[in-house]
């Protein structure tokens, strides 16, 4: 390519109606600057011969610097001209693309909500996991020596009769649905126990999770429900450290002022054992016309006691050595007295309504 000259008018001319069309071409701003740095840029043929000008003869100076001079003024108005224009499209184009319609319908669908058995559950795991105790789960599926005989069940117990127990076909499977979330503490025990022998770490868990019984479901029973357990094995463990547990654990769930009471109770896996009431959070026993509370100032929350050396035995721990503590409760049943709610069934058909009254906090 052959350099322009500034003398060559013909050539300016064509130079600038290339850089106007160029211009006018430019669909965006975007390709407009391209367009721009390509027709007044340092390489561009009218910037390099505009350069020649301090080389020419001083009679050619003026009428080369003349022309030059009208070239690139008219290139300029070309240049704003378009500008404003292209502006002018984007501006209307984002006024048109970023509109929100606010009269279009909003989803109708409800957002989900997490359900309060869940939330309540994970509250009340958090409490031990505070004070350093781990969570144990175990299968929903479970031996009938893991469910009843390792928590020093009498094989003749009537929670082993079909009436209240799911068993799994054929019954020579010796399999069950557990009744109870207490074959996890057997579980939990022997998978711990060379720690705690070895290494003197005593085992302290938590173990929450469904549980299975041969009930219809009504107002205040259903045949799956959850329940929250807790062990304890360590050396010198008394009444007294379950007692101090189970108050830390009411007023981290019911508030400062709850209190536990203790009476005197059986089951098969403790010995002595207990049944656990908590005093009214609402009325603090004051109110005989309370509704929680029934006017009697304590609600039943669950069992407790000492771990019955035979189910110590049963997890491969040596009850002369060592002491352990449980207790459980039914998470169902914390959820209906600490909320009001009153029949069973509205935490099992899983309408949403009912998860978003508790919203994210219970
Ligand atoms: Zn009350």
């Amino acid at each position: 390519m052959t350099e322009l000259s500034p003398l060559d008018a013909a050539g300016v001319d064509a130079a600038v109606a290339e850089a106007l069309a160029a211009f006018a071409a430019a669909s965006s701003l975007d390709e407009l600057k391209e367009a721009r740095l390509a027709h007044t840029g340092d390489k561009a043929a009218l910037t390099l011969a505009n350069r020649q000008i301090g080389g020419l003869e001083p009679a050619e100076k003026a009428a080369a610097g003349k022309a030059m001079g009208a070239a690139r003024a008219a290139m300029g108005r070309a240049l704003a001209a378009r500008t404003e224009e292209l502006e002018a499209e984007r501006d209307a184009r984002v006024l048109v693309e970023e509109a929100v319609d606010v009269t279009l319908p909003v989803s109708r669908q409800a957002p989900g909500a997490r359900h309060p058995l869940e939330t309540m559950q994970e509250r009340m795991c958090d409490v031990f996991v505070s004070m350093g105790w781990e969570v144990a789960e175990g299968p929903e599926m479970e031996a009938e020596w893991f469910n009843f005989d390792a928590l020093n069940f009498d094989p003749d117990h009537p929670a082993r009769e079909m009436q209240d127990t799911f068993f799994i076909d054929p019954p020579s499977s010796g399999l069950l649905m557990r009744t109870h979330t207490s074959p996890v503490q057997v579980r939990a025990a022997l998978e711990r126990r060379d720690a705690l022998e070895n290494e003197g770490r005593g085992i302290y868990v938590v173990c929450p999770g469904k549980t299975f019984r041969t009930d219809e479901l009504d107002a205040t029973h259903t045949p799956v429900f959850h329940q929250i357990e807790g062990l304890a094995i360590d050396r010198g463990l008394t009444m007294a450290h379950l007692k101090g547990t189970l108050d830390h654990f009411a007023k981290s769930l019911f508030g400062p002022d709850a209190v536990t009471r203790l009476r005197p109770s059986f089951f098969p896996f403790t010995e002595p054992s207990a049944e656990m009431d908590l005093r009214c959070f609402v009325c603090g026993g004051e109110d005989p016309s309370c509704r929680t509370c029934r006017g009697t100032g304590w609600i039943e929350w669950g069992g407790c006691g000492m771990t019955h050396p035979n189910v110590l035995v049963a997890a491969g721990i040596d009850p002369e050595k060592y002491t352990a503590f449980a207790f459980g409760m039914g998470i169902e049943r914390t959820l209906m007295f600490r909320h009001n709610v009153t029949d069973m069934r509205d935490m099992v058909e899983g309408d949403v309504r009912f998860s978003q009254q508790f919203g994210m906090e219970i």
